[in-house]
């Protein structure tokens, strides 16, 4: 299958050094320090530069734990405090390749394939995707409103109720989850794993994450009647229902709607199945994909691990690593 094609690193200044940090834990160790700290490393607790590694009294070599003393504060802390990897004990050259296929297989990675190669339990490997995509997802606060061209659309993870399928009744909708997008033509993507696409959660989330100078663009849902009134770009409608995919005057909402497509295929293919209560993490996976879809493989791996750091998650990692 050609989601298992082994990750292309090709312009990437880090391709000589992930194959060394997937295999080797101390180069594993040096590779996260160094894309969280360049050339200086920094005290995990109290930000002071003045820092030392930890060495074996017998040895002369590095700490078994890969430490750092502060000289300032004379706490000890190694590179996953204040992350995602924090309080996990399983090796960091597992996290470094789950960290690279999570970034550069286009429609993800699935936990069996972390288990294979690392030969760690599948609920260790179960327990290191949902982190990365912890910290693939974007703060709240750090989300800009979208501009220009937005196109907004609605789907339901495993089949969308198109018109031709209304018969079908609630009862099929039911069973499935909603996932609502927006979409900056050439630019970012947004998706949520929503209770409902009702007109009011729609609006809320237009309203919260839409410019109003930008122009929307949708289809005839009728849960966007009144849009118009809320964009200064006006509000735009592609007809699907009589078979139009590109307005007269150019409008359609095809970008978000071939983010569903992989969105869709990714999660039968690769996942099977996702609960409802896991999907919004699912979806921010795809998200930080498509968003960094302009960088090349090692720089997107960098970018997902750096987007590890000021992220914690309180659940229990499982004790079989
Ligand atoms: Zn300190």
């Amino acid at each position: 299958m050609k989601s298992n094609r082994q990750p292309q690193l090709a312009n990437s200044p880090i391709v000589k050094e992930i194959p060394l940090a997937c295999s080797n834990e101390l180069a594993a160790v040096e590779f996260f320090e160094r894309k969280r700290w360049g050339d200086t490393p920094r005290c995990v607790h109290c930000e002071s530069k003045n820092v030392y590694k930890m060495v074996d009294e017998k040895t002369g070599e590095r700490n078994k734990r890969f430490l750092w003393k502060c000289r300032d504060c004379g706490k000890q802390g190694t590179i996953r405090i204040g992350t995602v990897l924090e309080e996990s004990r399983i090796p960091l050259r597992h996290w470094a390749y789950a960290f690279w296929r999570a970034s550069t297989s286009k429609k993800g990675v699935a936990a069996l394939e972390i288990k294979r190669q690392c030969q760690i339990s599948y609920r260790s490997a179960l327990f290191l995707m949902h982190r990365i995509r912890f910290a693939m997802a974007p703060s709240a606060e750090s989300l800009p409103k979208l501009k220009g061209q937005v196109e907004a659309d609605e789907t339901y993870i495993g089949g969308k109720p198109r018109p031709q399928n209304y018969h079908r009744g609630p009862a099929l909708r039911k069973k499935k989850a909603p996932v609502f997008c927006l979409v900056e033509r050439n630019g970012s993507i947004r998706r949520f794993a929503v209770a409902n696409v009702s007109a009011k959660t729609l609006r809320t989330a237009l309203v919260k994450h839409v410019d109003r100078d930008a122009t929307l663009i949708t289809d005839e849902n009728p849960a966007y009647l009144g849009a118009h009134s809320r964009f200064a770009g006006g509000h735009f409608t592609v007809h699907h229902a009589s078979g139009e995919y590109v307005a007269y005057n150019g409008a359609h909402i095809n970008t978000a709607e071939s983010s569903f497509a992989i969105l869709k295929r990714g999660i039968m293919g690769i996942y099977h199945a996702v609960s409802k209560k896991h999907l919004h993490r699912y979806v921010a996976e795809y998200d930080f994909r498509w968003n960094t879809r302009k960088l090349n493989d090692g720089d997107r791996t960098v970018a997902a691990i750096r987007s590890a750091e000021g992220k914690r998650l309180f659940y229990r990692e499982p004790s079989a690593a």
